[in-house]
This record gives C-alpha cells, structure tokens and sequence, in this order.
C-alpha cells in the first residue's frame, strides 16, 4: 500500500504558520508527563477555588481540540474542514454530570446535534455517551443484574426513553449515530440497550453504531456475535471500532476486585484483535455490516485500507469510515479525505470547565508516555521546514 501519511503539505493545509507554530508548541508542552500531571492538578485546584483561568484553557487546549462552546461555533470548523472532504461528529463533551436536569440537557443537547447533522451533508453522525444521559451507577447495576428498588426503576426507565428518543429521531432524520463505549463494568447495560435499538432502527440500513473496544480481548467473539443477531433477526449491524480508553482504569480495578482484566495482556494482542474484528467486518461488509475505524494508528489505517482494496470495495463506500479526534492525527485524516476515503472527526464542543476531563484525556494521551506526541511534534516540524524552505 503506497504510504500516504507522510504527506504533511496535505495533512496541514489549512493551517497557516501561525497556526502551525501554535500546535507545535502545544504538543511541546502536553508532550512533558510532569508538566500534564501539574497542569492537572492546578487546573482542578483553580476550578475549584474560582481562579479565573477560563481564559488560560480556553486559549490553548480548549482551541486545539474543541469545536468551541456551542454547536453554532463549531460551524467554521465543521465547513472549513469539509473544504476538503473531512466530515465533523459533533460531540457534546461535558462528562461527569449527575442529576436527572443535567441528564435531559444533555439529551436536548443531542437532539440539536442531530437536527444539524440533518441539515448538513458535513456532519454525517451524531453521538453521545451512555452516561450523558444516565448514572454511571444504575447503568453498573443494571449489569450486574441486581434489584433496583423502585425509585432506580423509574430512573432507569428514563434512561431506556432517553436512548429511545435519541435513536428514533436520528432514524427518523435519517442521521447515523455513533454510541460510545465507556468502562466494561457499565457497558454490558449499555450494550443490551443498544442491541435493543438496532434491532428497532437498523432494519432498512444502519443508522445505529455501537462501539467494540478491542483492548477487551472478549470484543471480536462479541462483535461476531451480534452479528450472527442481526442475521437471524433481520437487522444491520454497525460498529466503530477503536481500541479503548480506560485501560489503566480496568486493570487497577480487576486488580482490586480481583477478577481476571478484562484488558489484553500486551499492546499487540490489542492490535490483533483490533485488526481481527475490522477484516471480519470488512469481509462480511455484504451481509448487513457498517464500520466506522476510530483509530491514529497508522498501521491500522493503511490495514484497512488494504482491505477495502482486497475486497474491491471502493474508496467512497458509505458503509465504511475512517474517524479520528479534532485536533489529532490530521495526517491520517487529511490524507485519507485526499484519496476520497470517508472521513470524520470528533468535533468536541461545550462550556470550557465542563469539557475539562474531555481535555485532560487528550492531555494524557498526548504525554510522551502515551507516545502520540512525537508523531504530531515531527510532522509539525517537518512541515514547518518544507514552508521555510520554499
Ligand atoms: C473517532 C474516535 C472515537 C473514539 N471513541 C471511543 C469510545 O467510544 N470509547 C473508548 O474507550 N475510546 C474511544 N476512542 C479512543 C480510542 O479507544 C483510543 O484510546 C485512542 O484512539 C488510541 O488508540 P489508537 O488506535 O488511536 O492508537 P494506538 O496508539 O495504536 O493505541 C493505543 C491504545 O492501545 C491500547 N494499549 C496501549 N498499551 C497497551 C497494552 N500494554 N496492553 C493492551 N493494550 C494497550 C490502549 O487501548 C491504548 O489507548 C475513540 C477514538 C477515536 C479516534
């Protein structure tokens, strides 16, 4: 497969020097794990005690990787991005919230999304977060199977409608939407529900996309498995397949429980299952299958580009897309989008402090632990060179 990536006139052609110089330096300072954990630290410590520093975040990390604070701002990102081919899913990205207020804000939320996207040939998805709308806690339980008591069943009741809602709609405007996947104590809930809601939705085509992460080494037996649903029941199946986000998170809490990690032992076994799970979807791409590959991996961007080769499936095929988050890997995107694959980026977007733990995920994944870093800093600076040289 010819390597496209390397391409960084493409990938940042956007982006003026300005810009560039900006991002450079942001990824210099997000790059140092002491200064993300300090940064942390102070962030929270100044939110709490009212320290004006909205200006501060607002300036730096919240503009790198966020859309802005409403969805109507997001639209200069979401038309400038599609000038060349790259699609936005907005996503309202305030996590943490509590109340049953907080919860139908978010569904409200949701449901503006969609009507943009309806509106919008540059937004093809819709999403949202199984705990933006309900308790982390009812969604465990549930899973668990153990009894809610009577006032947790009318709660949980509203979660069904709020998903319900959700998913209706989106079928009814004719929005795909993308369900995220979230810690694998509450996800088992989640995926019932969503299982649920293809069956309802995806009858025609697939509107309805749940998520497999493929750090859990059970996802591909699962995602088989919903499959062989579908085929019996008569519904399409969608999936975004990323490899996963909490995976310090699972094995510190397997660890503590003591149950065996639901994590893959090593990063390659991850790998595997994540390209196991995207070429049984692709080979089984004819029989009521849609694949949106979350990923910044390379590797498995050219996998599945290869794939689609192979199975002489064509660039522009709406059943499978490419997805990464607004701010990163605009290498892949881009040059993806350039050879007219179908490509997406998150566009997070919400008030500054409540998209905060959005941001410090980003901060994390981006320290020179997590190893992302180096791969922006040196596509930055190469590109950076090329304008200089010219
Ligand atoms: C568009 C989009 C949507 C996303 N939606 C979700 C979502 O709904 N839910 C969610 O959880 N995440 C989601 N993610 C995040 C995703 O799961 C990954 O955390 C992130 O993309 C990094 O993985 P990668 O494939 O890009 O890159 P890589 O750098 O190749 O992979 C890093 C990932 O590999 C895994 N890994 C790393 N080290 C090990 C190890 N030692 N053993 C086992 N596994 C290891 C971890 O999952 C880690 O995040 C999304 C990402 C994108 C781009």
């Amino acid at each position: 497969m010819e390597k496209i990536f390397d391409n960084t006139e493409v990938a940042f052609a956007l982006k003026n020097n300005t810009e560039l110089n900006k991002a450079y330096y942001l990824f210099k300072l997000i790059s140092s794990n002491a200064l993300v954990k300090i940064g942390t630290s102070l962030t929270s410590f100044a939110i709490s005690t009212n320290l004006p520093v909205k200006g501060l975040i607002k300036s730096t990390v919240f503009d790198h990787f966020c859309g802005g604070v409403t969805e109507e701002d997001c639209l200069k990102v979401v038309d400038k991005m599609y000038t060349k081919g790259v699609s936005s899913v907005l996503d309202y990205s305030v996590e943490g919230k509590e109340t049953q207020e907080q919860f139908d804000h978010a569904l409200q939320m949701t449901l503006k999304t969609i009507e943009f996207a309806k509106e919008r040939t540059a937004i093809p998805f819709a999403v949202f977060k199984p705990t933006g709308v309900g308790r982390f806690f009812l969604f465990e339980k549930k899973g668990e199977n153990l009894p809610f008591t009577d006032a947790e069943q009318q709660e949980w009741n509203r979660i069904v409608e709020r998903f319900d809602i959700i998913c209706r709609t989106a079928y009814e405007k004719g929005v795909l939407l993308l369900i995220d996947a979230e810690e694998s104590w509450m996800q088992d809930a989640a995926d019932d529900l969503v299982l649920d809601m293809m069956r309802r939705y995806n009858k025609e085509k697939c509107i309805v996309f749940n998520t497999a992460q493929t750090y859990r080494w059970d996802r591909f037996d699962f995602v088989k498995n919903t499959h062989a649903v579908g085929l019996r029941e008569g519904f399409h199946v969608g999936f975004k397949v990323v490899r996963g986000a909490y995976m310090e998170k699972e094995r510190a809490r397997a660890e503590e429980k003591g149950y065996p990690s639901p994590i893959c032992a090593t990063k390659a076994q991850t790998d595997a299952t994540f390209n196991k799970t995207v070429t049984y979807m692709v080979e089984n791409l004819e029989n009521k299958i849609a694949l949106f590959a979350g990923t910044h991996n390379e590797d498995s961007s050219y996998m599945l580009m290869e794939l689609m080769t192979k199975n002489n499936i064509p660039h522009t095929d709406k059943r499978i897309w490419f997805g990464q988050l607004y701010g990163m890997s605009d290498n892949i995107s881009y040059n993806l989008s350039n050879h007219n694959y179908n490509v997406a980026k998150y566009l997070p977007f919400g008030p500054v402090y409540d998209v905060v733990p959005y941001l410090i995920r980003r901060a994390n994944e981006n320290t020179s632990v997590a190893g992302q870093t180096n791969r922006e800093l040196d596509l930055l600076d190469k590109e950076l060179k090329r304008r200089r040289s010219k």
